[in-house]
């Protein structure tokens, strides 16, 4: 039997000084004015990676085009990657349409308020399971995030390691003692939002603007700052990629990426393995058997995904004719029926594209 985390102080006054602090200053959100399960759902998927203020009109986008889970259910590929892109992390709007297709099949189009059974349906996790049930529907589960497992660490001042599952099960433990039954939804996005604008990453907590500060530990004990403690993750691969921007007439040259792994069945730039010089990327070209009218530098380009970091050298192509095994789409393709990743953003330039936000955190 693991120790509390928190002591019987903590967990009778926690609720009631968060809740007083939340209802004083909560932020006015679109999913929150309106909590339905559907919004819910779509914006903790957002969420994932995203900051909340660049979330928003990607949120008023997705439910105008699709305003229901049937909707969602029915959309075409094209679509559904459209209204993700710039967002990332496309596999995660893929799961989303696989789940509303269960739940239209499984359950009349209403999602279940069962956190069990929400957890099986694709891309939700027990986290999100945690929001949906209590948000949309008043279930007093918890719902641990990094922002929950920050606070929790720093008001209990645990040296846990909070990424491992083990002290993941044991926060939800402690959380789920202290839910109050009547504000189920309320208390963890207070939670939520505590970690999300008081009890800051980084070793940057607010203490002195903080409703926990009388019952926080890790404020009393001065060692806020260096909770919660992280296990290094391990470092991420490195890979060196020529980038082709392959130009013949009006159209480019895309390529559709496999149907699994990174970025699974996205269309992306034309890519070579390595950083090649001028005179290798035009070999190779003249080796695919096409002429090359003019070849120059594009620019160099960095993108960070979670385990691996491209280091992109860029080119500049005038083909004679369209090289075959490659799709070619003319401008206005690209710009409304093409969803290019973030990670090409630096050459969205020079295809002619005007949208290159990326809004990651
Ligand atoms: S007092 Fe400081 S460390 Fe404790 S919960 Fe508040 S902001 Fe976080």
């Amino acid at each position: 039997m693991n120790q509390p985390l928190l002591s019987q102080t903590q967990q009778e006054r926690l609720p009631v000084f968060l809740l007083e602090w939340y209802d004083r200053t909560r932020r006015i959100l679109p999913w929150r004015e309106d909590p339905q399960p559907y919004y819910v759902w779509l914006s903790e998927i957002m969420l994932q990676q995203t900051r909340v203020e660049a979330v928003k009109p990607y949120f008023s986008r997705f439910l105008e085009t699709l305003p229901t889970i049937g909707a969602l259910a029915e959309a075409s590929e094209e679509t559904l990657l459209k209204l993700w892109e710039g967002l990332g992390y496309y596999s995660r709007v893929r799961n989303l349409q696989k789940a509303a297709k269960v739940v239209m099949e499984e359950y009349g189009g209403q999602l279940p308020s069962d956190p069990l059974l929400l957890e099986k349906l694709p891309g939700i996790g027990s986290y999100t399971a945690g929001a949906i049930a209590s948000i949309a529907f008043g279930v007093a589960v918890p719902a641990v995030d990094g922002n929950v497992l920050r606070v929790i660490s720093r008001v209990s001042a645990s040296r846990e390691d909070i990424a491992s599952p083990k002290c993941k099960r044991n926060m939800e433990l402690e959380v789920r003692k202290i839910i109050p039954k009547d504000r189920a939804g309320d208390f963890n996005q207070a939670l939520m939002e505590l970690g999300a604008m008081v009890c800051l990453g980084n070793g940057e907590p607010k203490c002195l603007c903080c409703p926990l500060q009388s019952i926080c530990l890790g404020f009393q004990q001065g060692v806020a700052a260096e909770l919660p403690v992280k296990a290094p993750k391990k470092p991420r691969k490195k890979e060196e990629r020529t980038v082709l921007l392959l130009h013949c007439g009006d159209t480019f040259a895309l390529h559709q990426r496999k149907q699994k792994g990174l970025l699974a069945g996205m269309w992306e730039l034309p890519s070579l393995d390595g950083k090649k010089s001028p005179e290798e990327v035009e070999e190779w070209l003249r080796e695919q058997g096409v002429q090359v009218i003019s070849l120059r530098e594009a620019p160099d380009a960095t993108h960070i995904f979670t385990h691996v970091e491209w280091h992109m050298t860029g080119f500049f192509a005038e083909l004679s004719q369209p090289l075959p095994g490659f799709f070619w789409a003319d401008h206005q393709a690209l710009e409304q029926q093409y969803a290019l990743p973030s990670a090409f953003k630096a050459y969205f330039g020079e295809l002619g594209l005007k949208k290159a936000k990326s809004v990651k955190k």
